[in-house]
């Protein structure tokens, strides 16, 4: 798979060859047919059948516009996650056997699906998210690459399956990966359909069934990603459907004795519950892609322009609130005034608004707690050091119903928390450094491990980089992103440390088979 596509409606995150005059013009006819859909009231979805709960709704706003209610979502109980999981277990075998060659073309039926519904899925992303279009679009074009990505390592292995050496003449040897049976997937906000089909499609390549939550944030947006399965052909007992709030079945999902296996993406604090709960009997596979704080060395001898640009653009895509966002430069100082005066620059350049709008870069946040956050951690910047850009909330005009946030450049010494914590919301710090050694030392000292961006002309420099750098994903002199921008096939997405539990991640050729366990068959032919 590689990153250029001849489609002129195709983008991705860092390349945008496509047709933009007719992206446009699509992204817009699909904005109008999805806002005329907001308001409606939606089921959960248990072996096909619609339910509904007496628990109270879960009311969809835009954070655009708190006043546009884009969905009312059934809050799944208890008693419904129980359902869910026994029918995923009664169908676990059925799936099994109907072959991976079926799986996995179903698996590019629903690719073909999400490419044809993309723009619709991209409006409605926009609306609930708060992302830009062309961030919209990147997360619906992954969703599909990943589905085929991970269908064709199936095909790859042969369904992982293969005949094994004899120790004696009348022995037949087979080793083959099998399903864990049910798998329960939970999804995070900000990239609702990239990641909530990227592990779903996974586990069900794999054969197992699955039980899907979305964040109580984003269910409009995961609801079309049950529809688009469904309609590519997965029965009704092998997925099914429960919007609801973590805090009321957060930990029943995973806490089912039937359970065997569970794949998360979200922050550390809920990921290091459900891993630490969910092996409290004996291990399971337990599949986390967690938070990030992460950092971009420039080095003295970087170009500076690219390093500000790729900095500007990984700091503000998505508002900060990408796990792979730049949330801290390390600039040697004999370059820290120039970087930081054209960061500035191009910070204040950005626009700024309603991101369904064709040239708006900056949206708003999630919701009420991520401002919080912001606030607190504006607080905490003025204490430790000072505010070079931002700080503020915008809620003058177009801005006042939404949750909009300035971005924020702080400059701190190297010993404060904003160096530390993950904010997950406009906050960008930068620090000054002596040496590499020093850039590194620091970029290392959080628990996290995640992404990490470099920019230097020397080569030796990038090797040691690359050496030392405690984190699964790097970037070198990338200025279309200093630290995001995976991409399935080509930029595997893998957490080090605090920011990830397997060792191996989405969107590389090690994933599909982290949700199968081994079968050795021996048979004796006499
Ligand atoms: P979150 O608060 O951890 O929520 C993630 C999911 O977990 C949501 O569906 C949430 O449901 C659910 N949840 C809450 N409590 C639970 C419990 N006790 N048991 C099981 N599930 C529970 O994360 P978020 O705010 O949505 O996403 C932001 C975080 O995700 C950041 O830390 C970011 O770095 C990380 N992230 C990492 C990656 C990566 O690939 N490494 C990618 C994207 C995001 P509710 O929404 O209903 O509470």
């Amino acid at each position: 798979m590689t990153t250029q596509s001849p489609d002129p409606m195709k983008i991705t995150y860092t390349t945008s060859a496509a047709d933009m005059e007719k992206i446009h013009g699509a992204f817009d006819k699909a904005l109008e047919k999805v806002r005329s859909e907001c308001g409606r009231d939606y089921p959960i979805y248990i072996n096909g059948k619609e339910l509904r709960s007496e628990l109270p709704r879960i009311v969809d706003t835009s954070p655009i516009d708190t006043d546009l209610v884009l969905g009312e979502f059934t809050s799944a109980s208890v008693e419904h996650v129980n359902q869910a999981i026994e029918s995923a277990y009664q169908a676990r075998l059925k799936w099994e056997k109907v072959g991976w060659q079926k799986r996995v073309a179903i698996m590019h039926e629903a690719a073909d699906l999400v490419r044809r519904d993309k723009f619709e899925i991209a409006a409605c992303m926009s609306l609930e998210v708060g992302k830009s279009r062309m961030e919209s679009l990147g997360d619906a074009e992954e969703a599909a690459d990943l589905i085929d990505y991970y269908a064709q390592q199936m095909e790859n292995a042969h369904g992982y399956r293969q005949k094994m050496d004899k120790l004696t003449p009348i022995e037949d040897n087979t080793d083959l990966l099998r399903p864990f049976g049910v798998f329960v997937c939970i999804a995070p906000f900000n990239f609702p359909m990239a990641l909530g089909c990227g592990m779903s499609s996974a586990a069900l390549v794999a054969g197992n069934t699955l039980v899907f939550k979305p964040a109580q944030d984003t269910p409009w947006t995961g609801l079309r990603l049950y529809h688009i399965f469904r309609e590519a052909g997965v029965p009704e007992d092998v997925l099914h459907f429960v919007s609801g709030r973590g805090s009321v079945i957060g930990d029943a999902l995973w806490q089912h004795p039937k359970v065997g296996g569970v794949v998360f993406t979200g922050s550390k604090d809920v990921g290091n519950r459900i891993f630490n709960g969910f092996s409290a009997k004996w291990a399971k596979p337990c599949l986390m892609e967690l938070g990030g704080k992460n950092a971009c060395i420039v080095m003295d001898s970087a170009d500076v322009d690219a390093a500000a640009e790729g900095v500007m653009k990984s700091a503000w895509g998505l508002q900060n609130q990408k796990c792979s966002a730049c949330s801290r430069v390390y600039v040697h100082k004999k370059v820290a005034e120039e970087f930081t005066a054209k960061l500035i620059e191009k910070t204040r350049e950005i626009s700024i608004g309603d991101p369904t709008e064709r040239d708006v870069y900056f949206g708003p946040v999630i919701n009420p707690s991520a401002v919080a956050k912001y606030e607190r951690a504006v607080e905490m910047a003025k204490k430790d050091g000072s505010i070079l850009v931002g700080g503020k909330r915008m809620s003058d005009g177009a801005f006042a119903k939404g949750y909009y946030l300035e971005p924020t450049i702080v400059k701190a010494p190297l010993t404060s928390s904003v160096f530390r914590e993950e904010f997950f919301v406009p906050i960008l710090a930068i620090g000054e450094i002596d040496s590499l050694e020093q850039g590194i030392e620091e970029s290392n000292k959080v628990e996290y491990g995640l992404t990490a961006g470099f920019f230097s002309k020397d080569k030796a420099e990038v090797e040691k980089f690359f050496d030392e750098i405690e984190v699964g994903v790097t970037y070198v002199n990338k200025r279309s992103g200093a630290t995001t921008g995976a991409w399935p096939g080509a930029q595997p997405f893998t957490g080090w440390k605090a920011s990830g539990a397997s060792g191996k991640g989405g969107c590389g050729p090690y994933y599909v088979m982290q949700f199968m366990r081994e079968q050795s068959r021996c048979v004796i032919e006499e």
